[in-house]
């Protein structure tokens, strides 16, 4: 079959699948604090028509996954849809995005299950800090589970969000952490996805402050040469070969004509970006007994309706209807 390509020539491989809405802690950039509205069970996607829709996306040329959310560990017996996943022939990588709050307990289960690598999201390694920022007191939970990861033996990266006259004084420390501990960090800049409309400008903390943060705190970074082009993170590393940094600078300076994803919502949608405005209902294709040339011909259509990229710098930008949490970042 033709490669997934969109009018700009872009070919996607990489699939993003949020298995839940719900979260057990309320990042203030995501979610709002009290009286969420979740998407109803009966709504939300089972395993089998997840499995589904991936059987007929690989065909394409989807080769590799990520689980997200909301909190993907919240959702029950998340190892048994990894290891069907990973079963299905052709899915190369399986990746999970988590807060670790769960993680203790399921690390095991995961990498049983087949999962290799795991993104941590994490800002600090202030209690007090981490609570003011997810409105839980979970940091110990946060920290059991990463060392129950590195137990298991998973690949970490770490996702810290970079918010502006918040998370300065922990930008450092987190490398320091990450270095000694043999993990990436990632730096994400702050994007206006949060439910409740507080982002702005102001607010972002940009990639090329945080190089030059760290490069004067730790040491001097220089940009890997021979990078992936198409990952959203710019990777960076340590002249004195103390490991790499990335840094996810989606405002400042946006990837968009690298893009490979595309996403599925853990209601249904298929969403050709993070912050599309439209997207195309597949639930009721699963739900009606569609075949995989179906499934397919609504993929194609996704991605040949795909624009350029966000407008996040242009007066034009319109924030998507679905805050992060409803999105699966
Ligand atoms: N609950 C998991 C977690 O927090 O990692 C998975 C879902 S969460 C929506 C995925 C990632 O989105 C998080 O790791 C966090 O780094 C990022 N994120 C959430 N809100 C964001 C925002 N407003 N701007 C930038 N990144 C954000
Ligand atoms: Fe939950 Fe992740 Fe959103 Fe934080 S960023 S509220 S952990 S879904």
């Amino acid at each position: 079959m033709t490669p997934l390509k969109d009018t700009f020539g872009r070919v996607h491989d990489n699939l993003r699948i949020s298995v839940t809405d719900r979260c057990n802690i309320r990042c203030f950039y995501c979610m709002p604090e009290e009286g969420v509205k979740f998407f109803a069970r009966e709504d939300v996607l089972s395993f089998e028509e997840i499995e589904k829709f991936v059987r007929a996306a690989v065909p394409l040329g989807i080769t590799k996954l990520r689980l997200t959310g909301g909190e993907p560990l919240v959702r029950r017996d998340l190892p048994t849809l990894i290891r069907n996943l990973t079963a299905i022939p052709g899915i190369r990588d399986i990746a999970l995005t988590t807060n670790a709050v769960l993680l203790e307990q399921h690390a095991e289960a995961l990498r049983d299950a087949g999962l290799q690598r795991l993104n941590i999201h994490l800002d600090t390694l202030d209690r007090e800090k981490f609570h003011k920022i997810t409105r839980r007191d979970d940091l110990p939970k946060v920290m059991a589970g990463i060392d129950a990861a590195v137990r298991a033996g998973f690949r970490i990266k770490m996702n810290i969000v970079a918010v502006k006259g918040l998370i300065e004084p922990d930008i450092v420390p987190m490398a320091r952490y990450c270095r000694e501990r043999g993990f990436e960090p990632r730096y994400i800049e702050f994007m206006p996805l949060d439910a409740q409309s507080l982002w702005d400008r102001q607010q972002v903390l940009s990639a090329d402050d945080m190089i030059a943060m760290i490069s004067r705190e730790i040491g001097p970074l220089e940009p890997v040469p021979d990078a992936d082009p198409r990952a959203p993170a710019t990777e960076y590393r340590y002249l004195d070969g103390g490991g790499t940094v990335g840094f996810i600078a989606s405002v400042t300076k946006p990837f968009c004509l690298n893009c490979n994803r595309i996403r599925l919502t853990s209601d249904g949608k298929l969403r050709y970006c993070l912050f599309a405005i439209d997207e195309m209902d597949v639930k009721g294709l699963l739900r009606s007994g569609a075949g995989d040339a179906e499934i397919q011909a609504a993929i194609r259509q996704n991605v040949a309706d795909k624009w350029l990229g966000h407008e996040i710098n242009s007066v034009k930008f319109v924030p998507p209807p679905r805050p992060m949490y409803a999105i699966g970042g």
